[in-house]
């Protein structure tokens, strides 16, 4: 963990490290991801079958016991305890309620009577939903994905989830069920990225692909972008803290290492106004992580890609913090509100000293699939905007196309596209 001041003349040069991690996309990674898609091209089931029997040790004769049948989905959910499932039950429905206020109506507008302009908006025939499951399960993620999709008004939603030695998290199937997942696939990594994007026989084919995974399944999506839509490349997990002395370092040492036990690669990052504080913090995070069942993902996460930074003012806090764009932020200070008009780039936001990361996860609302490695300069959280496309609508009567065709032949004639400005030339002469 660094513990370093903001103005140390080699301060970019330490932090170097934090940044740039999990940058290295390796080579050797998209060569076999590559020849994963390829394969599943030419040889559709044969070769999702096989590989999936060879990284998840399913054992399975045939691509039939590829899908998850009605019945196991039932029996998984009856083995869900009743107050986990109504657990769910309240993210799912507090999610759908967020994610109502993002819809996007179809719009029609006017222009001086004789001409009518709009947007057409339409819901994604069929999605693909990936959820991780090689070394963990997700039960949220499921919710975070399906949700909008479904308050989007999507067909057909596809979710694939890997199941290494036949097992899988009865809580994922409960949180597909109440989520409204039409169909639910054994297969993961990269081959099931594939299948989803050209379809075999047994998967359908989809019209983008959602959902986070390891760097076999990011550098898949990366790969068939293009042959379908993706949400974002999602890379390792990270929190920024931004803090002005007050408040419990207990709960900050808590909320960094919520992210830190995700992934070794995750990074967790306090920012400070006051050094006191920033030393209990990394104190209280020490004797926190021996707590956790995860520490040895959480020691190296934080070991290698912690931080606490002591700065001058909050105005320098939030100046740093826009330029890291992290995927979470805390503003864990006495007047958040105060400070939220500094922040220009961040995916997530968390206000004050009684909001844990960890509400945002999981219920709040929002959607926890946000853009990371500095991508929040740009990119926005996954919404039901990603579940729609747009068309627009253009409308001229008569009376539109002669107020404006001479000045639509004009710029024909600047590109020189003669078939354009005869296309409106001999309606003109029609009409006179
Ligand atoms: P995963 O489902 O992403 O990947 C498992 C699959 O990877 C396996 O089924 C296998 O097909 C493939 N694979 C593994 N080793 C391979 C190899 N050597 N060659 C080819 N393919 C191989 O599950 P995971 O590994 O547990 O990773 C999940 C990732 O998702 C983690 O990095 C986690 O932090 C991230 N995550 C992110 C969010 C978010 O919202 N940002 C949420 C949950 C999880």
């Amino acid at each position: 963990m660094l513990f370093l001041d903001i103005n140390e003349t080699d301060f970019d040069t330490r932090f170097a490290a934090i940044l740039t991690r999990g940058e290295e996309t390796s080579l050797q990674v998209t060569e076999v991801v590559r020849g994963i898609i390829k394969d599943i091209r030419s040889s559709g089931d044969d070769a999702l079958l096989e590989y999936t029997n060879r990284f998840d040790r399913l054992g399975l004769a045939d691509a039939a016991g590829l899908e998850i049948t009605a019945a196991e989905i039932e029996a998984a959910v009856a083995a869900v305890p009743a107050d986990d499932l109504a657990a769910l039950q309240l993210a799912v429905e507090r999610v759908a309620r967020f994610h109502e206020k993002q819809k996007q109506q179809t719009w029609l507008s006017t222009e001086e009577s004789d001409i009518l302009l709009g947007q057409k908006v339409t819901p994604l025939n069929r999605v693909g939903i990936y959820v991780p499951g090689g070394k963990a399960s997700y039960p949220s993620s499921v919710i975070m994905n399906a949700v909008p999709a479904k308050v989007a008004g999507v067909r057909e939603i596809i979710m694939v989830c890997p199941t290494p030695g036949n097992e899988i998290n009865p809580a994922v199937l409960a949180a597909a069920k109440l989520a409204g997942v039409d169909r639910i696939f054994r297969v993961g990594g990269a081959q099931a990225v594939a299948a989803l994007a050209y379809g075999t026989a047994s998967i359908p084919k989809v019209d983008k692909i959602t959902g986070p995974g390891n760097i076999y399944v990011a550098t898949a999506k990366q790969l068939v972008f293009g042959q379908v839509g993706i949400d974002m490349i999602a890379g390792p997990s990270e929190i920024l803290v931004i803090n002005d002395g007050t408040g419990n370092p207990a709960h900050i040492a808590a909320d960094l290492l919520s992210q830190a036990e995700h992934d070794e690669l995750a990074s967790s990052i306090l920012i400070t106004t006051d050094r006191g504080f920033g030393e209990k913090v990394a104190a209280e995070v020490e004797r926190q992580l021996a707590l956790l069942s995860r520490e040895s993902i959480a020691r190296a996460s934080w070991d290698k890609f912690g931080a606490v930074i002591v700065a001058g003012s909050l105005a320098e806090a939030a100046a740093f913090s826009n330029r890291i764009a992290p995927e979470h932020l805390e503003l864990a200070v006495a007047d958040p509100f105060g400070l939220l008009p500094l922040i220009d780039n961040a995916g997530a936001i968390f206000m004050g000293h009684w909001t844990p990361e960890a509400a945002g996860d999981y219920l709040a609302g929002p959607n926890h699939t946000l853009p990371t490695g500095g991508t929040a300069r740009f990119f926005s959280p996954l919404s039901v905007d990603d579940f729609v496309k747009k068309s627009s609508i253009i409308s001229f009567s008569e009376q539109g196309l002669k107020r404006l065709g001479d000045r639509i032949v004009q710029i024909a004639g600047l590109e020189g596209l003669e078939a354009h400005a005869r296309s409106v030339s001999l309606r003109l002469e029609e009409s006179k």
